[in-house]
């Protein structure tokens, strides 16, 4: 389970409209499935079908959330026309252990939110709770 406080869904919408028509991405961090910082990424892709991370700019965040005592918790990135599903190559790109993958699909009329968890291949929903 994922609690996210509403001002991070909000600003992670922003993002995700800031970047359409591209994939927007980004790290959710906290405790105990509690998000409480949140970190736009740059998709390094600059794509609408996929997107990566500057494995040097996820490591700068992961540390500087460990010296705040939190971990990262969720991946997120959006969907700007397809539903908010993970793709083939999500679950096939879905290496980083014990973390939550949230989509964000900006393909109907109002932004939808996802959260699953992927472990060798398989997909399981998480539920989200906006605090
Ligand atoms: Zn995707």
């Amino acid at each position: 389970m994922l609690t996210i406080p509403k001002e991070i869904i909000d600003a992670m919408i922003a993002h995700a409209r800031w970047d359409f028509p591209l994939e927007a991405c980004g790290i959710l961090g906290g405790t105990d499935g509690l998000v409480s910082d949140h970190y736009p990424m740059a998709n390094i892709d600059q794509s609408n079908e996929h997107f990566m991370m500057a494995p040097k700019e996820q490591f700068a965040v992961v540390k500087e959330l460990r010296a705040k005592e939190k971990v990262m918790l969720a991946i997120y990135h959006s969907h700007p026309e397809t539903p908010a599903r993970p793709s083939e190559e999500d679950i096939r790109l879905a290496l980083t252990p014990d973390v939550a993958h949230v989509i964000i699909s900006l393909a109907g009329a109002a932004p939808d939110i996802k959260a699953y968890r992927i472990e060798a291949g398989v997909v399981t929903q998480e539920p989200i709770t906006i605090s």
